[in-house]
This record gives structure tokens, C-alpha cells and sequence, in this order.
């Protein structure tokens, strides 16, 4: 096959992953091209994370006006304008889009508009025609939003990829999933003022996350006013006057102004020649991949959503710095999946990191848990029902600290310094000697001296 141009390495979607590998590569020396056929910056930037956190931003000034009143303020009339969110939510994505792309064009990448394909282990075309021959070829194409069951009327709803940029406020909205998705969207705009419910199929929220952290977070958000309905699947929706129809498996009928589907995301790899030159996929679509990334084709690498390992922007990062390292650094660089911290942004918020009590009892021999649950002095003070909610999981054969949860406000930042001290190795004793920093809420995780609970496992 004849090609245009000549390159060290092609990457395929210029998000979190693809972006850090080109750049990378291209300060190796390497002669990098990259191909987007979006916006610069993929699904975190552009319709993800950073979009997300401004509206979670927005949505809590709802309670921060709320809670003044407790401390002498007088509730000032507010309002909230959906036209003014959407319009400075978009600065600022286009903002960091153009940054993105700047970042690449100093590094010496070459930035190319418009959708890739392979075409064999060292070609990639692009939607104009263009050829290229590469050493490498990194796919970093993402995921993208599945709707699943198929059922009548599901081009009525909305995915996570148009909730941000809706042309009028959704007054009733129902969000269809249990996933952080669907909390996260159902926490912003039941403060935005939206009346919220939320199907799923299963019983409970949330499923992987502690125990004790789903049901804190279930009763927080009913609490905020979100109609959490498990059990439940949508049959079919229909447009009538007064908005959609939605009919739910218990025979009951919803009407709303948006239904927001959050059933899952599936790797992005359709169409895009994998299958072809002999990349293995696995069922549910993601490119299988060794600890360096390597498909099944040598010359081929995947990094990110794509191959659905942890789903998460720092992970795809740095699975995409590990794979310059790897090809053009000299530092053969595997990327470690343990102990990744995280966090739902939900009001409360949820932040994690290790192992949850479940996934301990059933994996250790001597488990031994420290839980607690409070009422900060912010919510003692402005009347907030708003509980924290901690929990240390520990090795009890070694002390090792195995898993932190935190159910409360600022868990999130909690979590990310917490993942230090897990992945380091912290035992109990080491969280037990670190003095406290008071009064935060933070300091129970040091303060916590009482045993819950000891669960040894059956021989
Ligand atoms: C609503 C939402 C909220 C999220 N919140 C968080 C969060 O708070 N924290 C967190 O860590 N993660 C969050 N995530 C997940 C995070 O966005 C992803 O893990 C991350 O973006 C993955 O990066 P990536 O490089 O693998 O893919 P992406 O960022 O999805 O980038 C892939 C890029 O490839 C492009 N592309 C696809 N196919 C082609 C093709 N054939 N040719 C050219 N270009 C192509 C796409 O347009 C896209 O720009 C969130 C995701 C969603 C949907």
C-alpha cells in the first residue's frame, strides 16, 4: 500500500490517552501524527469530567445558599439561568480545547481533523483519503455512550454526550441507570431545580462500591429529593403534548421533559478496521491488550476506554505516557491497575481507593473494619440532615491498610491523598500515629481507634 506520509507513530483520537502519548512521543523525537474527528480533548474535556464538575460546581450553590441562613445570613432571592451554565461551561471547554491543541502543535504533533481507520498493521487512512505508514499505530479512540435494551421510542432520550448542551432547562428529568453517570447528572439537576427520578434495573446504586457507602449515598440522594426507583426498566417513550411518556416495567407511566440514558459505554472500535488486520477484540469490544498495551498485532497498541481496563482519565494518561516510554523512551513502562483512587461526584460526594469490605472478606483471612458516621459541624450548624460517612478497611493479619471509603463533602479530595498512603503500604498503625489537622472532618480517618468489626474467614 502506497502512503502519503511516513510516521513513527499514528494515534487515533486525540482525548485524555491519545493526546499524552502523541506529545510524549513526539518529545522522545519520534515523528508523530495524531487524528481527531471531534473537538481536541475527547470525552473528559469536551463532554466528561470537566464539564461535569462545573455543573456539580453551579448545583451546589443551591444548598450553600440553604445552609447560610443557619449562620445569620438572610436567604437572598436566588435564580439560576440554564442559558448562562451552558454558554460559560462552553468558554471554558474550548478554552482547554484550544490549549490541548496548542500543547500538540509545540510539541511538533501533527494535528489531523477528521476520522481514522486502519487498513493494515502499519496504515492508517483518514476520512479525506489521506494515507499514512506507521512504525506504530496507538488507538485511543474512547467509548462511546450504549443504549441498551433497544425499546420503542429510545431516540426520544438523551445520552451523557447532549445532557450539557440542552436548549431549554429540563424542569422533570428522568435519568435511566445506576451508574455514576446517572447519580452524578441526578445530584446537579435536582439542586438546578429539576424534579429527579432515576430507574435501574438492579436494587441498589452503584454496583462495585462498598456496601455501606451505596446505601449512606441512597439515602442521601432521596434525601436531596431524587425519586430513586430500583427494579425498574423503561419499555417505550413517546412525544405527547405535555412531554415525554415514559412506560416503566411496574405498568407505570413518567412524564418528563428529558429522559437520560446512562445504561453503560461501549469501547469505540466500531468501523475502524481492527477486526480486518487481525487486532483481537474482546466480546464486548475492547481491544485486548498486554501490560504494555500491545494488541494482538505487534505494531498495534491501545490505550484508554478503548480497551475498557479502569474507565477513568488518569488512567488512560498513564497508560498513554507508559506507551512512549515504552516505544520511543527506552523505558519499558507497564501500567500498575491497584489501588486506583476515585470519586463520585454526587452531592455527597464519594471517594474511594482499594479494596471495599465485600471484596475484602472475600479475598483476605482476617478482615478487620473501623467505620464512622457523622454529622459535620457545617450541617450541625445550618440544620443539613447531610451525614459523613467513613470506613478503613484493614488486612488484619498484617495491619495493612486495604481500602479507605469516605461518603461526605470533599471525599473526592480525600481520596486522592488517601491513595497515597494506600498504594505506599500504610498500615493502621501508620494512620493511627499521623496527627490530626483540626477541626476537619477529615481527621476521624487518624482518630478512628475503635474496631467495628473482625471477620475471619472460614478455612
Ligand atoms: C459523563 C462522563 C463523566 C466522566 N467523569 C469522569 C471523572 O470525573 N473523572 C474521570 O477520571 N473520568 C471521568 N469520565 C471518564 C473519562 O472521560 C474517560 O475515562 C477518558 O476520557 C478516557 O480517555 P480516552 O483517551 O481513552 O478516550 P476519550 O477521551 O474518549 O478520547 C477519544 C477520542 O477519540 C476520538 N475518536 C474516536 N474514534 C475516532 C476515529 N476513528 N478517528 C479519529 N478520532 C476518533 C473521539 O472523538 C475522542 O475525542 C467521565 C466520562 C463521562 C462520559
Amino acid at each position: 500500500m502506497t502512503a502519503d506520509e511516513e510516521v513513527d507513530l499514528f494515534v487515533i483520537g486525540a482525548g485524555s490517552g491519545g493526546v499524552r502519548a502523541a506529545r510524549i512521543a513526539a518529545g522522545y523525537g519520534a515523528k508523530v501524527a495524531i487524528a481527531e474527528d471531534f473537538r481536541v480533548g475527547g470525552t473528559c474535556v469536551i463532554r466528561g469530567c470537566v464539564p461535569k464538575k462545573i455543573y456539580v460546581y453551579a448545583s451546589r450553590f443551591a444548598d450553600e445558599f440553604e445552609q447560610s441562613e443557619g449562620f445569620g445570613w438572610s436567604r437572598p432571592q436566588a435564580s439560576f439561568d440554564w442559558g448562562h451554565l451552558v454558554a460559560t461551561k462552553e468558554r471554558e471547554i474550548t478554552r482547554l480545547s484550544a490549549i490541548y491543541a496548542a500543547n500538540l502543535e509545540k510539541a511538533g504533533v501533527a494535528l489531523h481533523q477528521g476520522r481514522a481507520t486502519v487498513t493494515g498493521p502499519n496504515h492508517v487512512m483518514l476520512a479525506n483519503g489521506r494515507c499514512f505508514a506507521a512504525k506504530y499505530i496507538a488507538v485511543a479512540t474512547g467509548g462511546v455512550p450504549e443504549h441498551r435494551p433497544h425499546v420503542p421510542g429510545l431516540d426520544l432520550a438523551i445520552s451523557s454526550n447532549e445532557i450539557f448542551d440542552l436548549p431549554d432547562f429540563p424542569k422533570r428529568l428522568l435519568a435511566v441507570g445506576a451508574g455514576y453517570v446517572a447519580l452524578e447528572f441526578a445530584s446537579i439537576f435536582v439542586r438546578l431545580g429539576s424534579r429527579v427520578t432515576v430507574a435501574f434495573r438492579g436494587q441498589t446504586i452503584l454496583r462495585g462500591f462498598d456496601g455501606d457507602m451505596r446505601d449512606g449515598l441512597t439515602a442521601e440522594l432521596q434525601a436531596s429529593g431524587i425519586d430513586l426507583r430500583p427494579g425498574l426498566s423503561v419499555l417505550g417513550i413517546e412525544r405527547h403534548a405535555d412531554g415525554l411518556h415514559v412506560r416503566l416495567s411496574d405498568a407505570s407511566t413518567l412524564v418528563v421533559d428529558q429522559v437520560l440514558l446512562a445504561t453503560g459505554r461501549r469501547p469505540a472500535t466500531r468501523d475502524l478496521g481492527l477486526e480486518h488486520v487481525g487486532v483481537e477484540l474482546a466480546e464486548d469490544g475492547s481491544v485486548k491488550v498486554d501490560g504494555f498495551s500491545r494488541s494482538s498485532v505487534p505494531s498495534i497498541y491501545a490505550i484508554g476506554d478503548v480497551t475498557n481496563r479502569v474507565n477513568l482519565t488518569p488512567v488512560a494518561i498513564r497508560e498513554g505516557h507508559a506507551l512512549a516510554d515504552t516505544l520511543f523512551g527506552d523505558k519499558p513502562t507497564p501500567v500498575e491497575h491497584h489501588a486506583i483512587a476515585t470519586a463520585v461526584f454526587t452531592t455527597p460526594e464519594l471517594g474511594t481507593v482499594g479494596l471495599t469490605e465485600e471484596e475484602a472478606r472475600s479475598t483476605l483471612d482476617v478482615v478487620d473494619i473501623y467505620k464512622t458516621s457523622f454529622r459535620p459541624m457545617k450541617s450541625t450548624i445550618s440544620g443539613s440532615s447531610t451525614k459523613t460517612m467513613m470506613k478503613i478497611v484493614v488486612d488484619g493479619a498484617t495491619d495493612r491498610v486495604v481500602g479507605v471509603h469516605v461518603l461526605g463533602t470533599d471525599a473526592g479530595e480525600m481520596a486522592q491523598l488517601l491513595g497515597i498512603a494506600v498504594k505506599m503500604g500504610a498500615t493502621k498503625r501508620d494512620f493511627d500515629a499521623t496527627m490530626a489537622v483540626h477541626p476537619t472532618a477529615a481527621e476521624e480517618l487518624v482518630t478512628m481507634r475503635t474496631r467495628t468489626a473482625r471477620y475471619v474467614r472460614e478455612a
